[in-house]
């Protein structure tokens, strides 16, 4: 089993974002990419202002935030990642595009190093296809925020090696994490129960049951969650939601996993969530 010592990010979106800060306090070489530019500068901006403000809270001792920040690097290229001890993916939700990145890391990256996704939902088996390492290749499925949710679910694929999973695992207990292990079925553990429940909460907002507050408060307070489900909809942003719910309906093959039409419609109108300022709600 390899110890890691670095890592490269790819994406740096929420989630991208949020796993490059876990590694870096948790004192590992970190490489970010993005393609879009734009959105590097706001991941790299996000990751100083949250360090800061745990150093701030006393939650961070000022030593380590700052060393911390010092160890953590954009990439301004794949090409930067070649001697990063294990690459974390966490681009769109797309089967082909995840391939494709997948396909050109295999080329990159050194030959020992592991290729984790943090997928939702996609094949890790379909996805390690796009690689000549496949026993290598791995789902490491952290929850939104990284930095503060407990879980990690890690998914093997057909070929992932014992090796690839103890050091995956491992790692994600140096982050302080929990870990579940899921079968490489479409969902995963999580979102295959987590999904179909804020498509359901799509359907009875999109059929008149109940207004968006109302289905929320209800599921807050009648069942203890402490987010209803149309709010983390948007939290997790809808374009992720909706293709999650793909990948569950064309995986499982069953129609009730058919992403209901207002949650399609919102997408295709751009309301995506929080990130957007607007998704179910309008946060402007
Ligand atoms: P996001 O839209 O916030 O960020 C995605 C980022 O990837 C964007 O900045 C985009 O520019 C970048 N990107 C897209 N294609 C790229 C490419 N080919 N190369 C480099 N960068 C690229 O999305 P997110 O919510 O952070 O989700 C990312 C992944 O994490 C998805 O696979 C999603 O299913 C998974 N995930 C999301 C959540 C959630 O709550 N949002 C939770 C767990 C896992």
């Amino acid at each position: 089993m390899v110890e890691i010592k670095s890592v490269g990010v790819v994406g740096g979106g929420q989630m991208g974002s949020g796993i490059a800060q876990l590694a870096a306090v948790n004192g590992l070489d970190v490489w970010l990419h993005d393609s879009d530019s734009a959105a590097l500068n706001k991941a790299l901006k996000s990751i100083s202002n949250n360090i800061q403000r745990l150093i701030s809270k006393g939650k961070l001792n000022k030593e380590k935030g700052d060393d911390s920040l010092r160890r953590l690097r954009c990439a301004s290229s794949l090409e930067d990642f070649h001697s990063v001890d294990i690459v974390i993916e966490a681009i769109v939700e797309s089967e082909d595009v995840k391939k494709k990145l997948f396909a050109h890391l295999d080329k990159t990256v050194k030959g020992s190093a592991i290729l984790a996704s943090n997928t939702s939902s996609i094949s890790i088996t379909r996805l390690a296809s796009a690689t000549i390492r496949s026993s290598q290749v791995i789902g490491m499925h952290f929850m939104n925020p990284p930095p503060i949710m407990k879980l990690v679910e890690i998914v093997r694929g057909a070929d992932t090696s014992d090796d690839t999973f103890n050091t995956t695992k491992c790692l994600a207990e140096r982050f302080g994490k929990t870990i579940i292990c899921s079968q490489d079925f479409s969902g995963f553990i999580v979102n295959r129960i987590l999904m179909p429940m804020i498509n359901e909460a799509f359907h009875a907002l999109y059929t008149g049951v109940a207004t968006m507050e109302d289905i929320d408060t209800g599921m807050k307070l009648g069942t203890n969650h402490p987010m209803g489900p149309l709010e983390l909809a948007d939290f997790i942003g809808l374009d992720v939601c909706l293709s999650i719910m793909k990948v569950l309906h064309a995986g499982l093959g069953d129609s009730k996993y058919a992403p209901c039409p207002l949650l399609v419609q919102y997408v295709d109108a751009g309301r995506l969530g929080r990130k957007r300022g607007i998704g179910v709600y309008n946060y402007s």
